[in-house]
């Protein structure tokens, strides 16, 4: 059993005015494969969503495929990927990643949730959103939005990810999982932000239990005239 709070907003009623209030919302990340979208979100951690756009803009046109990364250079892809902080690091996981999808899966990325999590650099937040957005397998990526908005909206009183992800997965319908991470994220990044969330804008106020809600912004005051009669 989950730990959802129990003044938690109802999930139809916030999928709801979600849906309403932000149309457009699907993932930032630009792909064009499976594979494109495992480097894309192995590149997008500690770094925007627009910086790692960036970057793989044209890292594709130089590595096309796992067994280009795979082969390449050290330093070669450090260069290629430099722009997105923890370079070596991320340099080093993608090779080792896409040498083992050329040894263990035919250079291809695989769909089980197991062979994925097995893949270096692959957790279950990585392997969820690669499979929702590739595929469209249902399934919950808690990233930093999902997992902070869940919390202030009382769905789960847990902060691991892993248990966050299975409270929300008993709540969240099958088939509207996919779509409810885009709501949360997009959402996170324009009115419920980490710092200070924007609540009097926000379509959900009215139901929504965070204890620490901000207020409208009181009118200014008018500045106190300098003229003086003379
Ligand atoms: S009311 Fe405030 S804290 Fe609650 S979801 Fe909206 S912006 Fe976030």
């Amino acid at each position: 059993m989950g730990s959802r709070n129990s003044k938690s907003i109802s999930v139809r009623r916030l999928f709801t005015a979600l849906d309403k209030e932000h149309p457009d919302a699907k993932l930032a990340l630009d792909f064009e494969s499976a594979f494109q979208l495992l480097v894309a979100l192995i590149l997008a951690a500690q770094s925007t969503d627009a910086n790692t756009n960036e970057i793989t803009r044209t890292l594709f046109d130089r590595f096309p495929d796992p067994a280009s990364f795979a082969s390449a250079e050290a330093e070669e892809v450090e260069q290629a990927v430099h722009s997105s902080g923890f370079f070596r690091q991320k340099a080093r996981t993608l090779r080792s990643c896409c040498q083992r999808l050329v040894d263990d899966f035919a250079g291809e990325v695989p769909r089980d949730l197991p062979d994925l999590l097995s893949l270096p650099g692959v957790g279950r937040k990585t392997a969820n959103i690669l499979r929702g957005n590739a595929w469209q397998i249902p399934g919950i990526g808690v990233d930093t939005h999902v997992g902070r908005l869940s919390l202030r909206l009382g769905l789960t009183e847990e902060k691991d990810p892993n248990k966050v992800e299975a409270d929300l997965v008993e709540q969240v319908p099958t088939d509207s999982q996919i779509r409810f991470c885009h709501l949360l994220q997009y959402h996170g990044r324009r009115i419920c932000i980490a710092r200070k969330p924007d609540c009097p804008k926000c379509v959900l106020a009215k139901d929504c239990p965070y204890p620490d809600k901000t207020e409208p912004a009181l009118p200014a005051k008018p500045a106190k005239s300098t003229w003086v009669r003379s």
